[in-house]
């Protein structure tokens, strides 16, 4: 269909592969445009196609967003805006989709004029659109907060009415979230209204004004942080349930491989070691052991000793250990479902095989019309396949849990809870 030449001559001059650099950015704008006109005239196929079926509006385009995510190799709860985007680009804004079609405006800061536009009318979108192009010229020496800027200040004048209203809902997404940061640490982030926010570092700050015993300002802050918010010192250990996942070897200290904290990652056998020994010097903690059995070949994890028994309860643990994230491919959130890839009305069976940690999105999305999951477990691998109503196919195989391969047929699992 397209051709382009691809290759980089490893003779050209320094010129000529500026060149290069320069035509290969602007084709990855034009295809990001390609991609946006593709993506909306699926989904308005789609809906032609459900309404001629006789689907009833409100279930339309179920999981469409998905197979949307999924065809760009992106966690399925990215299509919704991957959607939103294509759409907005095709139907509301031509001068931004003619900017990006001609390679001057990256895909990123396409997405930026749609965010800030987002709670715009279709007339004031329009208008944005008009204004914000005439205002660019070409975007030249534009960046990205140059572009977001000028389209927030745009949209605050059309709209100041829904520019406040978007900002009222936005603080129902008010959350927080941890990832894992090197070196054994965790950032732990807070999404909240900009005055609560700002209230709350300006406190930290001011504790750390007052202190002066020896500790640093963001020492004093996180410290000052974690006092307050878990009432403990900030020597003490965390009073939660905490599961630590190594390999015996690991935990008896014949070898250094890394173990698993689920939720977090990868955690160094020091620092696992010393999260043991700190949870047993604690007299308020208490630390269970539990065994889980991995397959000789594959190395995965195919049982959990006594737990299984405590059925499902021990069957969803025994998921969650093995599957560690989200089942979906490219889809990495927190498991939040224990579910059957073969439906239980289909006859599938509660079990660990017919079983997947599935985040909340990626559970419903697998329930639309057409979508298929199934597994299976050869040579003790655990596979799903998820099959999309336009057959596209996507496989997910569960991770390796910690410990060397070949040589550890057990690990263990160290579960810390407070008394
Ligand atoms: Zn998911």
């Amino acid at each position: 269909m397209f051709e382009f030449m691809f290759d980089v001559d490893p003779e050209a001059s320094e010129k000529e592969l500026r060149t290069l650099v320069e035509r290969f950015e602007g084709l990855k704008s034009k295809a990001a445009a390609a991609q946006a006109r593709a993506t909306a005239l699926w989904a308005a196929k789609r809906a032609a196609a459900e309404q001629a079926a006789g689907v009833p509006a409100r279930r339309r385009g179920k999981g469409l967003t998905a197979e949307i995510a999924l065809a760009r190799r992106d966690a399925p709860a990215c299509g919704n805006t991957h959607l939103g985007m294509a759409r907005a680009l095709v139907e509301e804004m031509p001068h931004t989709m003619a900017a990006l079609e001609s390679g001057i405006l990256s895909e990123y800061r396409a997405l930026l004029v749609v965010r800030e536009s987002a709670c715009l009318s279709v007339q004031d979108r329009l208008t944005l659109d008009a204004e914000l192009s005439e205002l660019a010229q070409g975007f030249h020496g534009w960046g990205n907060r140059r572009v977001a800027a000028e389209a927030k200040a745009i949209t605050a004048r059309l709209d100041a009415a829904a520019v406040v209203e978007r900002n009222n809902k936005a603080v129902k997404d008010r959350c927080v979230t941890t990832r894992p940061a090197p070196n054994g640490m965790v950032y732990v982030t807070f999404l909240m209204p900009l005055a609560q926010g700002i209230g709350m570092y300006a406190a930290l700050k001011r504790e750390a004004d007052v202190c002066g015993d020896g500790r640093s300002r963001g020492q004093v802050m996180c410290d000052t942080a974690y006092e307050r918010i878990t009432g403990r010192g900030s020597t003490e250990p965390a009073e939660v349930h905490l599961n630590l996942v190594m390999a015996d070897t690991t935990f008896s200290g014949r070898d250094d491989c890394p173990a698993v904290v689920p939720g977090y990652g990868p955690v160094p056998a020091a620092v696992a070691r010393q999260l043991i020994g700190d949870a047993l010097a604690d007299e308020q903690a208490k630390a269970t052991l539990r065994r889980l059995y991995r397959h000789p070949k594959s190395g995965q994890l195919v049982a959990m000793e006594s737990a299984a028994r405590i059925f499902p309860k021990g069957l969803a643990m025994f998921i969650g250990l093995r599957d560690q994230t989200c089942r979906t491919p490219y889809c990495n959130a927190e498991i939040r479902h224990h579910d059957h890839a073969t439906p239980d009305r289909d006859g599938g069976q509660t079990s660990a095989l017919n079983g997947l940690g599935l985040c909340e999105a990626c559970n419903y999305a697998k329930e639309a019309p057409g979508w298929k999951v199934n597994t299976r477990d050869g040579d003790g691998t655990h596979t799903a396949q998820f099959v999309t109503p336009t057959c596209a196919t996507y496989y997910s195989i569960a991770p390796p849990p910690p410990g060397t391969r070949i040589t550890h047929h057990t690990i263990d699992l160290v579960t810390f809870e407070a008394a």
